[in-house]
């Protein structure tokens, strides 16, 4: 499959990989927009949040969200921290493969651009 996340869960490609299980990955993003900045995505390949399915996919969502959760806090965010899930082309995607970024160690400010 012609997906670069996919190619990362196969390891095809490498990753800085901080976390695995036998549902999602989670990896230091290779831009990294503040100090802590990774991804965590499910290894099912889904495209976008339009694909995700709240029949199939309901444990699975759950699952990334306290992967993140976790993840942030271990990384010393307690205080605060952003997580980002960009759907499609308007909402700025470009990796089409589901991920929720999560970023912390700086203030965030809003709107996001
Ligand atoms: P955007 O590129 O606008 O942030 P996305 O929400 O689709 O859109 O995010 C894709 C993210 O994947 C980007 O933050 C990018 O830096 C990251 N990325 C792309 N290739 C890799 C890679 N090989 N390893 C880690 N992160 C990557």
């Amino acid at each position: 499959m012609d997906c670069l996340f996919c190619k990362i869960v196969a390891g095809d490609i490498p990753a800085q990989k901080i976390y695995e299980d036998d549902q999602v990955i989670a990896f230091n993003d290779i831009a990294p927009q503040a100090p802590v900045h990774f991804l965590v995505i499910p290894k099912k390949h889904i495209a976008t949040l339009h694909d995700l399915s709240e029949e199939d996919d309901k444990a699975l969502a759950g699952h990334i969200l306290f992967t993140a959760q976790r993840l942030a806090e271990e990384r010393g965010c307690q205080e605060g921290f952003r997580v980002v899930m960009n759907c499609n082309d308007l909402g700025g995607q470009t990796v089409y493969h589901i991920h929720m970024h999560v970023l912390g160690q700086r203030q965030m400010h809003w709107p996001p651009g």
